[in-house]
């Protein structure tokens, strides 16, 4: 999943280094190869603002990495590895190591011995494990939640995913209104909509034997609440998801894009045009279908 992990200041010097092999995790101070190395980084990466998600390929390997305002952070990977999780593991420890350190890394100057960052290693095998759980349970997940919402919360999620799918529809409410919780609101509305999706093709995958159309869609939603649909307009008549909640903005997005994953199809999206939440007698939502030719 990872081969190596780097953490760069921005003027070149190496603050903390990792190799992980598998079942071996060693701390290293950087060696001659890896000084020319982070120079070309520093380098490259001096060109873009902060908060830049780039890579760049060499031979076999790929080095994911972040610019993020004095540091520089970096995963190296196999050509073969996934992208989107060495994403997110840069993102995440990078969040972590600012978090850790921060008092450290105001005063530091280079001249102190760096050895400070070395408990950082635990952080990192317990973070990358953390990842590989969510990708063996959920392969999607990971790829769906944006790096700034808490690890504990997506693994909470992700040792459930199971149950998310065959205890439909009493788990999927009570677990994604538990997650919804925890999520920043900045980052909810997509966080919520891209977990529909997912749960969403995976319950009517399970679900739906033959073929996949309105009525055994409405079949579903019927499920989880007394349902109707006129005009592509599909009513929840008491929505289980938002219940007791009140909010300025829709708030059943996972609903939305519950809908939408279980159409899994392209041509389709579903959007929100009312919620019980914000005040609307019943939550409501449009489905879009982009008309065959
Ligand atoms: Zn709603």
């Amino acid at each position: 999943m990872l081969d190596e992990f780097f953490i760069l200041r921005r003027d070149g010097l190496s603050l903390f280094h990792i190799r992980l092999e598998e079942n071996s995790f060693t701390v290293q101070l950087p060696e001659e190869l890896f000084a020319g190395f982070s120079s070309a980084i520093v380098a490259f990466t001096s060109e873009l603002g902060a908060g830049h998600l780039s890579k760049i390929e060499i031979e076999e390997h790929i080095f994911v990495y972040e610019v993020m305002e004095n540091l520089i952070t970096v995963a190296k990977i196999s050509i073969d590895d996934d992208e989107t999780i060495a994403e997110h593991i840069v993102a995440l420890l990078y969040r972590e190591f600012v978090k850790e350190y921060q008092e450290e890394l105001k005063n530091f100057d280079g001249t102190v011995r760096r050895d400070i960052f070395f408990p950082f290693a635990d952080k990192v095998r317990k973070i990358v494990q953390m990842c590989e759980n969510i990708v063996r349970n959920n392969p999607n997940l990971l790829a769906n939640i944006p790096p700034s919402i808490s690890i504990e919360a997506i693994e909470k999620l992700s040792n459930f995913s199971e149950e998310l799918v065959d205890k439909f529809p009493e788990a999927t409410i009570r677990m994604t209104r538990n997650f919804q919780k925890e999520l920043p609101e900045e980052e909810m509305h997509y966080t919520m909509h891209k977990l529909g999706i997912e749960v969403g093709k995976d319950v009517a995958e399970k679900k739906i034997k033959k073929k996949t159309n309105d009525k055994a869609i409405m079949k579903i939603l019927n499920e989880i609440s007394i349902c109707s649909c006129n005009d592509n307009i599909i009513t929840l008549q008491i929505c289980p998801f938002c219940r007791g909640r009140e909010t300025k903005v829709f708030d059943c997005d996972f609903v939305a894009g519950f809908i939408e994953g279980a159409y899994n199809n392209p041509q389709i999206s579903v959007r929100e045009i009312a919620c019980h939440a914000t005040g609307d007698k019943h939550c409501q939502f449009q489905v879009f279908k982009i008309s065959e030719m």
